[in-house]
């Protein structure tokens, strides 16, 4: 999980950050960048014991986790879309996107670690294969950072693409 951050200057942080909550750039926790077991620790909700906290966790704002799996999906998506002779207009449109898409995702620390993904590896537009595989690095990089295990990338499109081979 990512650690927390330093405020923006001049804003004060809470007195006490409870562990896991990660703050914004303005300096107040982030929810987003957040899972909500750590959001509901700093608030009177507790997961375990209020059946109402749980209804919150489905009907609130995504924690880091229910943002991360469905950005995941649309992302891995896209690359099983995406073409496998792309045209120039193909290959500036995905490299557009996936830089804004870092610039303006919801969970800052998130979106700087896919930036800097982007600086280190550029992207390969050539190809689907190219484009998803690298992809698939990009996500397994950050299952590394986590803790998780990682995913063979020999079978992506399997995954996001024609559906498992018996
Ligand atoms: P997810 O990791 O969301 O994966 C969804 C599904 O994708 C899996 O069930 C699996 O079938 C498939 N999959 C798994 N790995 C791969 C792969 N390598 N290639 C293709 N398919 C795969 N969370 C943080 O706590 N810290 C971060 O810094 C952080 N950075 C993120 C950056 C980006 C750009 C995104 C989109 C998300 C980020 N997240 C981050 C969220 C995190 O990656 C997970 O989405 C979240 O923890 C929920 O994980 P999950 O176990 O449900 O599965």
């Amino acid at each position: 999980k990512p650690t927390s951050a330093a405020p923006a200057a001049g804003t004060e942080p809470p007195k006490k950050l409870p562990k896991g909550v990660v703050l914004g750039k303005d300096g107040k926790p982030c929810r987003s960048c957040t899972s909500f077991a750590s959001w509901a620790s700093q608030t009177k909700a507790s997961l375990k014991n209020d059946p109402a906290s749980r209804n919150m966790a489905e009907e609130c704002p995504p924690d880091i986790e229910t943002l991360g799996r469905g950005s995941w999906n649309l992302l891995h998506s896209i690359a099983a879309q995406y073409p496998e002779n792309p045209t120039r207009t193909d290959q500036n449109n995905v490299r557009d996107f996936m830089r804004l898409f870092a610039t303006l995702y919801p969970c800052w620390v998130c979106g700087e670690g896919f930036a800097k993904y982007q600086s280190r590896k550029p992207m390969p537009t050539q190809s689907r294969n190219a484009f998803g595989t690298w992809l698939c690095d990009a996500h397994n990089e950050v299952n590394r950072r986590l803790g998780k295990p990682e995913f063979d990338c020999s079978k992506w499109e399997e995954r996001w693409r024609t559906g498992w081979k018996d």
